[in-house]
């Protein structure tokens, strides 16, 4: 990596080497950017000069969280590439045994890279570390070594994690951004939930998707004026929850459809072959549990961890307040949607617990990929009367095949109706393949 002068002026060059001032800042530049397993990192320069690439996982919740990075200096972008020509990239760079998501993430940030779009030496990606025990830790591992062979060493991959897993000198979420996020979070959550109810059942075509727009942009204006304590963001979600109840709606209810599995999959159009429009246009209700339980799925694991094998001792108490906090913006959120009496909401995270706990199909020990909470969410469902349910399966992935299709026959033999369907996605799986599969799911649903 080239190391820049401080431009002080004094010799009217680029780059010198006799001015004090200038060997001071590259020796600065050079202890920021020396590690031990010599990857390249994230500059506090870079910070004012690189453009930060993110996929798009879930797009109304991903376009929110990209605003709280641009208002906190950021240059975010979202990246729309999509399609079979990424996933062909992921294919090309990264081994074939490896699970399909990082396949997906991977192939779409090399497909950009490649599009020309980018100065490539002015570019960095970023991506989410669950840092549990699965790839999903590990991708940057994969990562680095497909953008040394697609030619672009130089790009810096910067990763967002809990865990303190790999730190850059530029890039630093700190407490008030965990509170922004975990703020737009709820919002998006809760978007997420009314547009699943409204869409599909809306009289004028067109006006749910006209209405979460407004909102994004209304909240996005929000995030840039800072207009994020918990009191205006509650006053927010109670008017967005009476915009959408002003929606008129048909009153015969759609077939629901509920969409579990595994995170990256079950989200990411990318990654699903857009599995949430299919269900719309086949005219049913899509039934999608938020980001939000992932994210205190992750985090009540740090409390099992002293529950189950005693550790973290030290910073026991810390998760205990951590997850107590999401256990109440749940509340709140499910208060939110079921108080007009039109929409319904989705459990306490108590109750998510005690299903995993009382119906013994898994284990709390089971916490890699998604580990208790795909279960417990299938169980949800059951329970909230949606049947119907679709598992996203990505290959390659063992956790989520042992929680998710190993999970089935347990929660079919406390719910007997329940029409669980285990959908694969691979590089190499037919879109038809995965179509036909749902609209049998469907059309058994339809009978039943
Ligand atoms: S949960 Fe499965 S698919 Fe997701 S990153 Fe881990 S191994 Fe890969």
């Amino acid at each position: 990596m080239e190391l820049g002068c401080a431009s002080c002026g004094a010799c009217g060059l680029e780059s010198c080497s006799g001015c004090e001032e200038d060997k001071n800042y590259i020796d600065t530049q050079k202890k920021e950017i020396e590690t031990p397993d010599n990857r390249v990192v994230f500059t506090k320069e870079m910070k004012k000069t690189y453009k930060l690439l993110a996929p798009t996982m879930l797009p109304m919740h991903f376009r929110l969280f990209a605003e709280v990075f641009r208002k906190n200096g950021y240059d975010m972008e979202l990246l729309e590439n999509e399609g079979r020509k990424a996933v062909d990239c992921g294919v090309k760079y990264v081994h074939n045994d490896a699970c399909y998501p990082s396949i997906c993430v991977i192939g779409q940030f090399i497909d950009a890279l490649q599009s020309g779009k980018y100065d490539v030496n002015k570019v960095a990606v970023i991506y989410m570390q669950t840092g549990g025990g699965c790839r999903a830790s590990n991708y940057v591992s994969l990562m680095r070594k497909a953008f040394e062979r697609a030619g672009f060493p130089q790009v810096p991959i910067v990763t967002i994690n809990i865990a303190g897993l790999e730190k850059h000198p530029g890039f630093k979420v700190t407490v008030p951004m965990y509170r922004d996020l975990l703020n737009c979070c709820l919002y998006a959550d809760l978007m997420m939930t009314l547009r699943n109810q409204c869409r599909v059942r809306e009289v004028r075509k067109g006006q749910t998707d006209d209405l979460c727009d407004h909102w994004v942009k209304k909240l996005s204006k929000e995030i840039w004026e800072g207009k994020m304590k918990y009191s205006r963001v509650k006053e927010n979600m109670r008017q967005m929850a009476a915009d959408f109840a002003l929606i008129e709606r048909s009153p015969e209810q759609p077939v629901r459809v509920g969409i579990v599995g595994e995170i990256y999959v079950k989200y990411s159009p990318l990654g699903n072959n857009y599995l949430e429009e299919f269900v719309y246009k086949e005219g049913a209700e899509s039934v999608v549990p938020g980001l939000l339980d992932f994210m205190y799925y992750c985090v009540y694991n740090n409390r099992l961890d002293f529950e189950l094998y005693g550790m973290r001792s030290d910073s026991r108490l810390i998760w205990k307040i951590v997850c107590n906090y999401f256990e109440k913006k749940k509340n709140d959120l499910n208060e939110i949607i079921r108080e007009r009496g039109v929409f319904y909401g989705f459990s306490s995270y108590k109750h998510l617990l005690e299903l995993a706990k009382e119906h013994h199909c898994v284990g709390m020990g089971m916490k890699m990929g998604e580990g208790w909470l795909l279960t417990s969410e299938m169980l949800e469902l059951c329970e909230m009367g949606v049947s119907n349910i679709v598992c996203c399966q990505p290959f390659g992935c063992l956790p989520n095949h042992i929680v998710g299709k190993g999970m089935m026959r347990p929660i079919k033999a406390r719910y007997p109706d329940a029409n669980i369907v285990a959908i694969d996605f691979d590089p190499g799986a037919s879109r038809i393949n995965q179509e036909n599969r749902l609209k049998l799911m469907m059309s058994n649903a339809r009978k039943g």
